[in-house]
């Protein structure tokens, strides 16, 4: 078999698509999708008969273990590596299938090799640091007794493996700026610009109103004082899951706004409408199990407490007389009081005059 023409002009193209897509990239996209265009982009640029993106997730005495992401193999060339399956690879003494990937992750650097009356194949190497992930290995191989590899796609390899570097760490460091991370919502920086965001456009085109919801959980100094930190922690991750699963395509946005204190955000919705979802969501949260944790945070089997919350909803309308987030977050916030003031677990609507 003859090997595939890939040349210098068709890479270059390829690879100018790519400073399209890094602009573009959604930071909550998952690490796996950000990687199917450039995938792609390397499948019809270097025209490999096997594609292959391994994340190189651990290091084991003298083993490397690598995660297999991605595969492209249309020909079925490559049984050995199967998408979501693992390879273990000797560093000292390597398969020769495997030669390159250990070299790339030996040098941080791109490896190939040419085996004659066979085929040859590259492996490049992507920098991601170890907080953000750790590293991912891609390349592919040609098949076939004339191949070679040149000098340009090596180079091109080495192009690519450094805008996917910077994609990841684009993600990763957006990501990282915007998320909470124990409860995987907004954090209340976001949050906060979100609710100024909607007020702004309010401002400039009052269309239907917009609602704001702020939640706190009752009690929840007990639950640590009873249960220990991690298992106030563990409550906290829950509800976020709860926030985020249960009424997904309900309302548009749900952030940590602070220790135990939620804001969601409805876009488009009337006090109505947000009081019926609010009250939806305080049932499902009242009639959660929580399971217990022992000290270090393990689930103890079929001990379970409940929690309970209260929530407060300001709406933005045409005569609401908001002109910042802040404003219309104390309103929700004044509701939250009254709810607590008047017993907890329930729902309270902010009135103008009270
Ligand atoms: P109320 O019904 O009036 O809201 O009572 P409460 O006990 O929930 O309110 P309070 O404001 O007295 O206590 C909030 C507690 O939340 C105190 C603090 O230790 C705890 N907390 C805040 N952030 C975190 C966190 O990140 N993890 C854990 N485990 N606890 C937190
Ligand atoms: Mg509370
Ligand atoms: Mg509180």
């Amino acid at each position: 078999m003859k090997k595939h023409s890939s040349d210098a002009k068709t890479i270059l193209n390829h690879l100018g698509r790519l400073f399209g897509f890094l602009k573009a990239l959604d930071a909550k996209a998952g690490v796996d999708e950000s990687f199917d265009y450039p995938l792609e982009i390397i499948r019809q640029t270097m025209m490999f008969d096997v594609s292959v993106l391994y994340k190189v997730s651990n290091v084991i005495e003298d083993r490397l273990i690598l995660e297999i992401v991605k595969k492209i193999d249309p020909n079925g060339l490559r049984p050995d590596l199967s998408e979501g399956g693992r390879l273990r690879v000797f560093l000292n003494a390597p398969d020769s299938r495997y030669v390159n990937e250990v070299t790339a992750f030996l040098t941080k650097q791109t490896s190939y090799e040419n085996v004659p009356d066979t085929g040859c194949d590259i492996i490049g190497y992507v920098y991601l640091p170890e907080s953000f992930g750790g590293a991912y290995l891609f390349g592919g191989d040609f098949c076939g007794k004339e191949s070679s590899v040149k000098y340009y796609e090596v180079a091109g390899i080495e192009i690519m493996c450094n805008f996917l570097s910077t994609l990841l760490m684009k993600t990763q460091f957006q990501y990282q700026a915007e998320i909470d991370h124990l409860t995987g919502l907004f954090n209340s920086y976001k949050i906060k610009q979100k609710a100024d965001f909607m007020v702004r456009r309010f401002e400039r085109k009052p269309l239907s109103s917009a609602c704001i919801a702020m939640g706190d959980i009752d009690f929840f100094k007990a639950v640590n004082d009873t249960y220990g930190h991690i298992q106030g922690d563990l409550v906290l991750k829950k509800v976020g899951e709860i926030l985020s699963t249960s009424m997904r395509g309900v309302f548009d946005v749900a952030g940590r706004y602070g220790g135990e204190e939620f804001l969601l955000i409805f876009d488009e919705t009337d006090e109505t409408h947000a009081f019926q979802i609010v009250e939806r969501l305080r049932r499902t949260i009242e009639a959660t199990e929580f399971e217990q944790a022992d000290k270090t945070g393990k689930g103890q089997k079929h001990k379970f407490f409940h929690i309970t919350m209260s929530f407060g909803i300001a709406s933005l309308t045409k005569n609401s007389d908001i002109k910042t987030a802040l404003e219309w977050i104390a309103r929700a916030d004044a509701a939250l009081y009254a709810s607590k003031r008047n017993g907890r677990n329930r729902t309270t609507l902010y009135k103008e005059t009270p």
